[in-house]
């Protein structure tokens, strides 16, 4: 047996299934998980040496690529300090100042350690502010694995075909309402039904937890105008979005300003991350100032800090970088696409910015062609409710050899 297959069955033996989150189990594609040893630039290397082309990216938080020397650099240094103390230090200061500056939206910003707690933080200050409890969230999107968020969620989930967790009762999610996507009449009905009752509107400007689910610009504004008219808060869940697309967020693209915004991911370069911010007013009513309680031991940890504030202003530097990968990637997709038709396999590429998901006729087909893919070393996210990503160190050679593994892939499932 490989190194891998050995790996594999030690790890099933301690570890649930052999993994730490469902997703990384492969279950999807039916095959033995991928395990990454190493990563430099867009490549990953698992522990066979096998090289794969990477459009995963750690769930779309490495934006500049495996191992930048620049920010493995300033973690080494940084570390010769110690590693954690649990008291504010000078890096997490400038963090939040390089986030503030980037997006004026936020006056003051809490970190947090990740996606997932920096939702239940900014769902917890809006239903403070508010004085209310129901919150509003929308089909198909994630929010991170908090009870009450666990309602019909996405990607994870999905992939695993059953509607919402076990372990979760009833009596958390009473508060969630969960309106379809883009469905102005049933959100504008849920406000009727609850007026005077919603805390918050909890959103996905991009959606990237259910496949690419690019931006309905009109729903989005409704949701403001609504929100406005209710006195609710808007949160928008930018933890995938956050500094993928923009030096900031993306609905500072749209124009649409949300109340509060959650971040994670990106913003962590690579550690464990989340944070949420918003205007002085709402984020004062957190303690010590205020009275919502929320607490972390390893929150502002030097380290993540410096992983976060390297990585942020290496992007910031090279933000023609955006343009370039959006480029990229939609060459990436229009010729996918094309690739297909020229073997009659019947294939529909949902992309927007560096994001991109497939869409196949069936099950079996995106599986047979994430197969080929994948012995042919390009790693694409194992589902298709997951979202790939292209990074800065992408490089138009990595699309050209994408595309020929492709062109061998489709030629196989033509026969
Ligand atoms: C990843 C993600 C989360 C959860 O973040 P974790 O760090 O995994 O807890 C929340 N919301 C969105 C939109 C995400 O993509």
């Amino acid at each position: 047996m490989d190194k891998e297959g050995k790996l594999f069955n030690i790890a099933k033996r301690y570890l649930v299934g052999g993994v730490d989150s469902p997703v990384r189990s492969f279950n999807y594609v039916g095959i033995k998980p991928l395990m990454i040893k190493a990563g430099k630039g867009a490549r990953i290397y698992d522990y066979g040496n096998h090289k794969y082309i990477d459009y995963v990216l750690s769930w779309g938080v490495a934006i500049l690529g495996h191992a930048h020397p620049q920010v493995i650099k300033s973690i080494q240094q940084k570390l010769d300090s110690g590693i954690s103390f649990g008291t504010t230090n000078e890096t997490e200061i400038e963090l939040a100042k390089e986030i503030a500056q980037a997006i004026p939206l936020i006056k003051k910003i809490r970190f947090v350690s990740s996606g997932t707690e920096a939702v239940m933080g900014a769902v917890r200050l809006a239903r403070a502010y508010t004085g209310r409890d129901k919150i509003i969230k929308f089909s198909h999107s994630y929010h991170g694995h908090a009870d009450y968020l666990l309602a019909q969620a996405g990607s994870g989930l999905a992939t695993l075909q059953i509607p919402s967790s076990a372990g979760v009762p009833k009596d958390f999610i009473k508060h969630t309402t969960v309106v379809p996507y883009s469905d102005i009449g049933a959100l504008e009905e849920i406000f009727k039904q609850n007026n005077g009752q919603i805390a918050a509107v909890l959103v996905e400007p991009i959606g990237g937890n259910y496949g690419v689910l690019p931006p309905d610009l009109a729903f989005l504004k409704k949701i403001r105008i609504l929100t406005k008219k209710h006195n609710t808060l808007v949160i928008f869940d930018e933890v995938i979005t956050g500094f993928r697309f923009r030096y900031g967020v993306v609905c500072q693209n749209f124009g649409i300003t949300p109340d509060l915004i959650c971040l994670g991911k990106i913003i962590g370069g690579g550690l464990p991350i989340g944070a949420y911010g918003g205007s002085e007013k709402i984020m004062n009513n957190l303690a010590p100032v205020g009275k919502v309680y929320q607490a972390s031991t390893f929150s502002g940890n030097p380290i993540v800090m410096q992983a976060g504030l390297s990585t942020l202003k290496i992007i910031k530097k090279q933000k023609d970088n955006y343009q370039k990968i959006t480029d990229l990637n939609k060459y990436l997709c229009v010729n996918l696409k094309k690739i297909a038709q020229t073997y009659a396999v019947s294939l529909e590429l949902i992309y927007y910015g560096s994001m991109f998901s497939f869409k196949f006729q069936a099950r079996e087909q995106f599986v047979k062609f994430y197969r080929l893919m994948f012995e042919n070393g390009i790693f694409f996210a194992p589902s298709e409710f997951e979202s790939n990503f292209l990074s800065f160190a992408h490089t138009k050679n990595d699309i050209e050899n994408t595309l020929s593994a492709a062109r061998k892939a489709f030629k196989i499932m033509e026969k």
